[in-house]
Order: C-alpha cells, then sequence, then structure tokens
C-alpha cells in the first residue's frame, strides 16, 4: 500500500489509474479502523478496480475540543488493517495540509443539518462537508462508500453530491454490529464494562420496533415508545429516538418501508448513535 500526503500526489494518482483504465473507490475515515471500516473497503473492491482509504481526524467535525482530544490515533495498525484487506492507497493528510493558515472556505447543506446530530452539534455537518467536498474534489473517484451507521452523515453528502454537481455514485454500507447488537464505532472503547453491557439495550430497541412493524404497527409514537422502553431500562439519557422520512429527515406520525428510526443516547459520557431503516 502506497500512503499519499498531498491533495496533489493523490490527484495524480487516481489520473495514474485512469490512464491504466482502472475505477477508483474512496472510503473516507477518521482512522482507529475496526470491522465497521474494513467491511468498507471489501464492498469498495466490490464497485471498482483500485480503493483509496482516507484517515484524516478533521477537526472541523467537532464541536467539542475534548471529544477531538480524545479521539483514538492508532496509526499502525489502522495500517496493519488496510494492507489485510488489500487497501491500494492510504491518503493521510495532516491537519496543515488539509487546512492551511489561509483556509476560508466552508460547505454548508441547509436544512438537513440543523435537526438530529445537527441540533446537538452545531457546525457538525458544515465540517463534514467541507472536508468530504475536499477529499471528493481532489481524490474524484468513481465511487465513494460510507456507512449506513452514520445515516445523517450518508444523507448530507448525498444532497452535496448532487448539488455540487459531482459525478460521483455514493454507496451506502450496511452497519457492523458487535457479538449482542452494539454498533460498531470508534468510541465504543470508552465505555465503562457495565456501560458497555448496557449499550446493547439499543439495537436490541431498534429490533423490538422493526418486530412491532412487522406485525402492521405504523403509528411511529408507539413504535418510538417501544425503543425508549427498551433503552430506559439502563443508566443510559436519550438524547433523541425520531422516526424521520429518509430524505428529508422530517420527523413523520405513520411509518412506511424505508422511513428510518434514529437513536442518539449519551451512556458513561459517550455519546452514541444507531438507526435502522424499516423493512
Ligand atoms: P469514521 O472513521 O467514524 O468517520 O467512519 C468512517 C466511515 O466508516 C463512515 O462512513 C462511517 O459511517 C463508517 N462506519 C463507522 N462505523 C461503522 C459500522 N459499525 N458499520 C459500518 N460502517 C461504519
Amino acid at each position: 500500500m502506497r500512503i499519499l500526503r498531498t491533495p496533489q500526489e493523490l490527484s495524480q494518482t487516481v489520473d495514474a489509474c485512469r490512464v491504466h483504465g482502472q475505477s477508483v473507490a474512496m472510503v473516507p475515515t477518521m482512522g482507529a479502523l475496526h470491522q465497521g471500516h474494513t467491511s468498507l473497503f471489501d464492498i469498495a473492491h466490490e464497485h471498482a478496480d483500485v480503493v483509496v482509504a482516507t484517515i484524516f481526524v478533521n477537526p472541523l467535525q467537532f464541536n467539542n475540543a475534548t471529544d477531538f482530544d480524545k479521539y483514538p490515533l492508532q496509526f499502525d495498525s489502522d495500517i496493519q488493517m488496510l494492507e489485510q484487506h488489500n487497501v491500494e492507497f492510504l491518503y493521510a493528510p495532516n491537519v496543515e495540509t488539509m487546512y492551511g493558515s489561509q483556509f476560508s472556505t466552508s460547505v454548508h447543506v441547509a436544512g438537513i443539518t440543523d435537526v438530529l446530530e445537527g441540533s446537538s452539534r452545531p457546525g457538525h455537518f458544515s465540517g463534514v462537508a467541507t472536508v468530504v467536498a475536499k477529499l471528493l474534489s481532489a481524490g474524484r473517484p468513481d465511487v465513494a462508500i460510507f456507512g449506513q451507521k452514520d445515516f445523517q452523515q450518508f444523507a448530507v453528502i448525498k444532497r452535496m453530491v448532487a448539488d455540487l454537481d459531482m459525478p460521483i455514485e455514493l454507496i451506502m454500507a450496511p452497519t457492523v454490529r458487535e457479538f449482542d447488537g452494539l454498533a460498531m464505532s470508534s468510541r465504543n472503547v470508552r465505555l465503562s464494562e457495565s456501560a458497555r453491557t448496557e449499550a446493547a439495550a439499543i439495537s436490541q430497541g431498534l429490533d423490538a420496533a422493526q418486530e412491532q412493524f412487522a406485525t402492521g404497527i405504523r403509528d411511529t409514537t408507539q413504535l418510538i415508545q417501544t425503543v425508549e422502553t427498551a433503552i430506559g431500562s439502563t443508566d443510559t439519557e436519550i438524547d433523541y429516538v425520531k422516526i424521520v422520512d429518509s430524505v428529508s429527515l422530517k420527523e413523520i406520525s405513520v411509518a412506511i418501508h424505508g422511513s428510518v428510526i434514529v437513536v442518539a443516547v449519551i451512556l458513561d459520557g459517550v455519546r452514541l448513535i444507531d438507526n435502522h431503516i424499516l423493512v
């Protein structure tokens, strides 16, 4: 695997792939890789000849300095995981390279960034949209892969790519979970042993709501209540449990196939998110 450090190196590398007739997939990450990320590399290989992973802990998307400082860094083991999954290129710029001292641009996707994670984390999605726009414009991949785990992030990037006429196919990869259903996340390592056990209630609640939906229940108040009851028996502080339209992210009162249950909780001081698309 070759490591690229500047946007120029990234552009030239992708151009060289194109000259050789190879298609390119990009998988943006913040490192601290786990099986959720590696599933994205494998899916990327199904869609393109060459995979470029990116690792960049983006200061713009942390509205809380402590969260940024605590973000786990494990570059050496990340490289091993990338190599095990046959990733051809890693783009890993530093903050100075990504945002020079004169950096003045922000990409703001209106509307869908004001709700859910956006209302709890002001500025978060402008940070995400700005960095992803930079990665996609320097890399110009054919395909970019993002996880369903961050459903709102996917919706924001999809809107941005459409609005800015970026000729890039976006793929949403399914959420990879721990043995007990907890969505894999780099933040899970910060949970105490007891909090880690309690965290399984989030996906259990989502599963219970899906079961209810399958029996014909469409009233979102009732479905939300089911999720909240599962989580409420633990020490978890619920930020929100909502059922939204998958594109507008607006709350709905009657669920349909494809509606999304979105959850954010704070457990042991760690913010965890999860979601489920009703089928
Ligand atoms: P992050 O490094 O947390 O910014 O995540 C990088 C990418 O991996 C994003 O597209 C995430 O949605 C995706 N991702 C993170 N956790 C998971 C997971 N458990 N399953 C699937 N994708 C994930």
